[in-house]
């Protein structure tokens, strides 16, 4: 099914913005092309999960940059924080399962190290992937990207409701945005 990535992004951040008012929201689009194929439950995981880290790992007062983008043909979307940033070395570990960065700042913090597992696991199941770009005490930015749906009908929006028509995101149709 055909889900637009930005209401549901907007009510995420909204239900965050109430539970930790210490933190300073930013939602910003800069595409038309926001609809993702794909699992509405199974993408509000990926973006709360990655939501919850901005916050987690991140001081009080601190902004958490949320931008919808698109770029080389993908939907593109960014969650930035000024937070704790991650070791160069870590990077590439966070994805496995049960991993936490282990030093005296982060065992402070508690989880189970789940989470971005879960998010590279949906994300792959989307035909998308995610990407991390850090500075260690500066903070962090995960990406996630999707394949580029230009255009869609209320047809298609019907069809490939399930995994597997995933694959194959060529609906091309003209936008109706006009
Ligand atoms: P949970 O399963 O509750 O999400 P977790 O947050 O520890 O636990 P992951 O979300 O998988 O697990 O993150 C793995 C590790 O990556 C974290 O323990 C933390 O060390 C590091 N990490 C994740 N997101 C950030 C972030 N935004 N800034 C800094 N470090 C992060
Ligand atoms: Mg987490």
């Amino acid at each position: 099914k055909y889900d637009d990535i930005v209401p549901l992004l907007s009510s995420i951040i909204e239900a965050h913005e109430i539970n930790h008012p210490n933190h300073v929201f930013h939602f910003q689009t800069k595409t038309t092309h926001t609809m993702v194929l794909g699992d509405k439950d199974k993408l509000t995981q990926v973006f709360t999960n990655l939501i919850n880290n901005a916050i987690k790992y991140s001081p009080d007062g601190g902004n958490i940059y949320v931008t919808v983008y698109e770029e080389e043909s993908q939907l593109k979307v960014a969650i930035k924080d000024e937070g704790l940033g991650i070791p160069e070395e870590s990077i590439d570990k966070l994805f496995s399962k049960f991993y936490r960065v282990d030093n005296s700042d982060y065992r402070k913090i508690g989880g189970t190290g789940l989470g971005l597992a879960i998010v590279k696991e949906i994300m792959k199941q989307h035909d998308g992937d995610i990407s991390i770009q850090s500075k260690l005490k500066e903070g962090s930015t995960f990406t996630v990207n999707f394949p580029l749906v230009i255009g869609y009908s209320d047809e298609e929006r019907g069809k490939n409701g399930n995994l597997s028509g995933m694959n194959k995101v060529n609906v091309i149709i003209v936008e109706d945005d006009s």
